[in-house]
């Protein structure tokens, strides 16, 4: 049986601390990574919409070429940059 005190990162599989908010070993932070996790879902949500929505209406095409850019898209788009950079290195 797993000790009840401890968890396993979901990142690097090791055994740390229950109550750890940051994984010792990779430094995955568990409160972030939840919160990245239900932007997913809702992002994954909204897409299934959109997709049945379009699928339904396929003649309407909305463009919105001045909506400024969410959090999301910038978190998204910020992470893409920061990967090429690395890349790059
Ligand atoms: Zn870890």
């Amino acid at each position: 049986m797993p000790d009840p005190k401890t968890k396993v990162c979901d990142d690097c599989d090791s055994v740390i601390a229950a109550d750890a908010k940051v994984c010792p070993a990779c430094g995955m932070d568990f409160e972030e990574t939840e919160e990245t996790i239900k932007a997913l879902d809702h992002a994954e949500k909204v897409r299934a919409k959109r997709k049945a929505r379009s699928q339904k209406e396929p003649e309407k095409k909305v463009e919105t070429p001045n909506q400024p850019e969410s959090v999301f898209r910038k978190l998204m788009r910020l992470r893409k940059e920061r990967e090429a950079n690395n890349a790059n290195k």
